[in-house]
This record gives structure tokens, C-alpha cells and sequence, in this order.
């Protein structure tokens, strides 16, 4: 018999959840994810993918993968302290060049890249000091790195940030200090002022971290990411990116120095306690996914094309959008109920998918639904949406 304390503390959970309606609810999808795709056996308009340059079924990337399974099988058999291939060699140098830096180390995904290197730089008698709507993979970074003092300071918010630089500076003094921050806020869109950051941690004896996943194939005329959007190169000490929004495959990455990145490689838990990643698969199509975002900068356009006039054509209409500046839209209904509605009502009636948000996900009273525009959706495709969030909308009375 199974221990009768651990069988009553999972029954109680999964009762929980299933009394709160929060049972995991996903849709199968059941070919590539794409513009269009097949989700529970329907065609569906997908509307809400992290997939913003169409790469997550691109062709050449396909071929790339199997490629490296022939020359490099299925697995690598081996953590990367004992052994590493020349392919991932070779796909962290990509990662570097794409963001200029000297170097970059590749983890299985960008959440343990975050908590890996937040834990790993920051120690006893340091100092971190972080927006307020940071992703939970930088607040669980700094949960772990024990004896270090954490300052939060108010979403984007300049003149919160240099308050608590200079109120805190002689408590700091003992220890560094780092200003960490989402460039791009995941439900919101906006993006972080970071000439201002940087300026504030020059000026507050401080180093930045920011974490381009939602930036990185987005901002930038190449799609570098921030660093390039703001023109500062070489004044970011760390930027982690992951691979699995635009880049569209999986894993993490952590781009600076040539020192930064072996200190990482010996310190930090969740690279060296883990197996080799990205698998000879991912290391061959996430290699492609690079040279195609360089060799073709007008798909990063195109995302912009289609953002620009998809986020004007839904306010036109009497939608709010909030305070977005980027391609992740989202539409403000303002209570659970409705966002729900709405998500399923543009489901059923109209085939497009776009996801509810609800407290405590966003702050009470911005439930939403939130969209994400792609590169490869076609101008009818965005008309068609459009059409159908005004049916949708007029029926449920929020426009
Ligand atoms: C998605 C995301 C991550 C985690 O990346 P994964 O590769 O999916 O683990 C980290 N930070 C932010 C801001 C994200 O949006």
C-alpha cells in the first residue's frame, strides 16, 4: 500500500483544483503549430502563440534537425562537465554572435538559465533590486540565492528605482548590486526603459541582468532583442534569452563575457546537475532558426507590419489593449467571466484561439484575453480576427 499521508495530500490537491475549475485545460493539438492548425480535430486560427516569426515548422529548420540526428544521434548520453559536442559548441558561439556578445551558455530551458544564474552571481551580503512583475523563473533566482537582500521596486517605474538605489546605498556597499528586470513583461507588452537602468546602475554602483525572452527574434530591425532596440551594446553585463518563443525550439541561454559564461558552467546548479543540452535535434534546428533570423531580417518586419496595424485596427473597434508596445496584445475585459467568454466564444463560434488571463495571473479587474500577432499571419487572416472580435465583443456588450 502506498504511504496513506501522501495519498490524502494528493487527493486533497486534485480535489482542490478541480473545485476551483482550475484542472489543467489544454487543447491537442494535432498537426505542426502554425498561422493554422489542427486543434481538437478542428482547423483553428492560432492567435496566441509565442511562435511570433512563423519558425516553430519551418522547413529548413526540419531538415536541420534531422541532419544533426543522422551525424550525431538521437541523444548525448553524457552531461556537458564530462563531455560536450561540437555542435552545441558551435550553436552557443551562434547565440553570441546573435547577440554580440563574447559568449553564451545554452541550459535546457530559459526557466533554469534565470534561476541557474540569478542563484550562481548573487550571494550573502549582495544586493538584488527587481520590478515588481518580473517572470517567476528571476523570483525564483533569487528566492535560492540565499542571505542576499532583495529590494523590489514599482513596475517600470524610474523614480521608485533611483529612490531605493539611494536610500539603500549604504547598506549595499558591503556587496554588489543587481538591477534585473523582463525586457519585454509577458502580459502586458511593455517594455523596460533600459538606457534609464543603465544609467541608474552606473550612476548606483550596480550591474544589469535582463531577460530578453519575449524580445529576443522581436525588438531590434535584426531582432537581436533589446540591446540592439535601444542601441546599447556592451553596457549590459548579462542578458538571458530562451529559445523557445521566437527562436520556436526549446532551451535557454545566457549571453556576456567569456569569464561569465565558465563560472557558469562550473557554478550554476541547473546547468552542471543536468544532463548535455540541447539534445543533437534542438542544437541542429535552433542553429538554423539563427542564420534564418540574420539572413532574413524582413520576417522580423513582417511581425511588426501585422503588430502595428492589428493593435490599431482591435482600439479602433473600442477595444483595450492596455499599455502594449509589442506584438503580445493584450485585449482588457476586466473580470474572469468575461475573459472566459470571450476566449470561448471566439472559439466555438468563430475557430481562433486566444487564451483567457485571469487574477491572480494579472492584478484583480485586467482579466483579459491575450494575443499574440505572428510574422506569418496573412493580412485576411487579420481581418478575418478582427471581424470576428467585433461580433464577438458586440454580442458579449464589451465594445
Ligand atoms: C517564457 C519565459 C521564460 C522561460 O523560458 P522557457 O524557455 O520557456 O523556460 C523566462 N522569462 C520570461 C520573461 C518568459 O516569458
Amino acid at each position: 500500500m502506498y504511504n496513506a499521508k501522501y495519498l490524502k495530500f494528493v487527493k486533497e490537491q486534485y480535489d482542490e483544483l478541480k473545485r476551483i475549475n482550475y484542472m489543467p485545460h489544454f487543447r491537442m493539438l494535432g498537426s505542426p503549430n502554425s498561422a493554422k492548425a489542427t486543434l481538437d480535430g478542428r482547423e483553428i486560427l492560432i492567435l496566441c502563440a509565442n511562435n511570433y516569426l512563423g519558425l516553430a515548422n519551418h522547413p529548413e529548420m526540419i531538415q536541420a534537425a534531422k541532419d544533426a540526428v543522422d551525424k550525431w544521434g538521437a541523444g548525448m548520453g553524457t552531461g556537458r562537465m564530462i563531455m560536450t559536442m561540437a555542435i552545441q559548441d558551435e550553436l552557443e558561439e551562434k547565440a553570441a554572435e546573435f547577440k554580440k556578445t563574447e559568449a553564451a551558455l545554452v541550459y535546457p530551458t530559459g526557466y533554469t538559465a534565470n534561476v541557474g544564474a540569478v542563484w550562481s552571481l548573487m550571494a550573502e551580503g549582495d544586493t538584488i533590486v527587481s520590478d515588481e512583475l518580473n517572470h517567476a523563473s528571476i523570483i525564483d533566482g533569487c528566492r535560492l540565492a540565499r542571505g542576499t537582500d532583495r529590494i523590489i521596486y514599482k513596475h517600470l517605474d524610474m523614480v521608485d528605482l533611483e529612490k531605493k538605489l539611494k536610500e539603500s546605498a549604504k547598506e549595499r556597499a558591503k556587496g554588489k548590486t543587481m538591477i534585473i528586470t523582463d525586457s519585454v513583461f509577458s502580459q502586458d507588452g511593455d517594455i523596460c526603459p533600459l538606457p534609464e537602468i543603465i544609467e541608474l546602475a552606473q550612476k548606483y554602483d550596480a550591474f544589469t541582468y535582463i531577460d530578453d525572452a519575449h524580445a529576443s527574434g522581436v525588438l531590434g530591425k535584426t531582432g537581436r532583442g533589446t540591446v540592439e532596440h535601444f542601441n546599447v551594446y556592451g553596457r549590459v553585463e548579462v542578458q538571458m534569452g530562451t529559445l523557445s518563443k521566437a527562436i520556436a525550439t526549446c532551451g535557454g541561454y545566457v549571453a556576456g563575457s567569456e569569464k561569465l559564461k565558465y563560472y557558469l558552467w562550473r557554478r550554476s546548479r541547473t546547468y552542471c546537475f543536468s544532463t548535455g543540452f540541447p539534445d543533437p535535434a534542438t542544437s541542429g534546428a535552433t542553429l538554423k532558426a539563427f542564420e534564418i533570423i540574420l539572413r532574413e531580417p524582413e520576417r522580423v518586419q513582417r511581425l511588426w507590419d501585422n503588430t502595428r496595424y492589428f493593435k490599431k485596427e482591435l482600439e479602433s473597434l473600442g477595444f483595450n489593449t492596455g499599455i502594449s508596445q509589442t506584438p503580445i496584445t493584450p485585449v482588457i475585459v476586466g473580470t474572469p467571466e468575461k475573459a472566459e467568454d470571450l476566449s470561448k466564444l471566439l472559439y466555438d463560434e468563430e475557430g481562433i484561439f486566444v487564451n483567457a488571463v485571469r487574477y491572480p495571473v494579472v492584478p484583480k479587474g485586467t482579466d483579459r484575453v491575450r494575443t499574440i500577432v505572428n510574422a506569418h499571419h496573412t493580412r485576411e487572416q487579420l481581418d478575418y480576427a478582427l471581424g470576428a472580435f467585433e461580433r464577438v465583443g458586440k454580442k458579449l456588450g464589451i465594445i
